[in-house]
């Protein structure tokens, strides 16, 4: 079984896609840090960033894996711990020459596919239900306005990153916003099938019992 979250930054769905894992003891899939971990490989090797034939031989020699589940999932690149450096805003401000090449996707995709093949999946992203995982049983589409997103991310940074600004972290949320929506590959868009949740004036707790419901109705659909 797969359940497919998308959504834009911010709109609480790494949240609920661990804690729905937890609950339902399915495999949880970061396809967002797949993309860090990629970016954060052709920075460290000095791969020039527009050059898509470069950026899809360093994914075919590149290994990508993660280990542990839900809340204490890791990521290694070729064996190395890259959980906490693919944060960085270093690296979130570069994803996007990485994620809107084609070729750098479509093996992404392989990858992804070949993950959740190994067991049930809660599967988050931007593209799971409406490029990755066609017939997952459940699709959502998490969104909040704006604002709210920006003071989460901005609550979530603060503690460790003394010098962010909410102002910033507003513009970067826009940009990475506008680059996600508007690429010509897989953009992030809902699709006919998700369900629609706004998340702006919901507890993370309201948002997983809502999404748990439609979950375990699966069956009975
Ligand atoms: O989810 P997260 O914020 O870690 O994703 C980082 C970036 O990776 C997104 O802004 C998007 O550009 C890219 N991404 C993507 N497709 C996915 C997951 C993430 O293009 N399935």
């Amino acid at each position: 079984m797969i359940i497919a979250i998308d959504g834009p930054a911010g709109s609480g769905k790494s949240t609920v896609a661990r804690m729905l894992a937890k609950r339902l003891g399915f495999w949880y899939l970061d396809t967002g840090a797949m993309y860090r971990a990629l970016t954060w490989k052709a920075m460290q090797m000095g791969v020039k960033l527009e050059d898509e034939n470069a950026l899809c031989s360093l994914m075919d020699e590149t290994t990508i894996e993660f280990q542990g589940k839900d809340e204490n999932l890791r990521v290694f690149v070729d064996g190395h711990n890259v959980t906490k450096e693919i944060r960085l805003p270093s690296i979130t401000n570069n994803i996007h020459y990485i994620s809107n090449k084609p070729g750098v996707r479509q093996r992404m995709v392989k990858l992804q596919q070949k993950l959740a093949a190994e067991g049930n999946t809660v599967a988050e992203g931007r593209d799971m239900g409406t490029v990755v995982f066609p017939n997952a049983e459940r699709k959502f589409f998490l969104d909040a306005d704006i604002e709210e997103r920006a003071k989460r991310r901005y609550a979530e940074f603060k503690p460790s990153h003394k010098e962010v600004f909410y102002a910033d972290v507003i513009k970067d949320i826009e940009t990475r916003d506008r680059r996600d929506t508007t690429r010509n590959n897989s953009p992030l868009v809902k699709g006919r099938d998700a369900i629609y949740i706004n998340t702006t004036k919901l507890t993370i707790d309201e948002v997983f019992n809502m999404m748990l419901k439609e979950i375990e109705s699966v069956g009975h659909t």
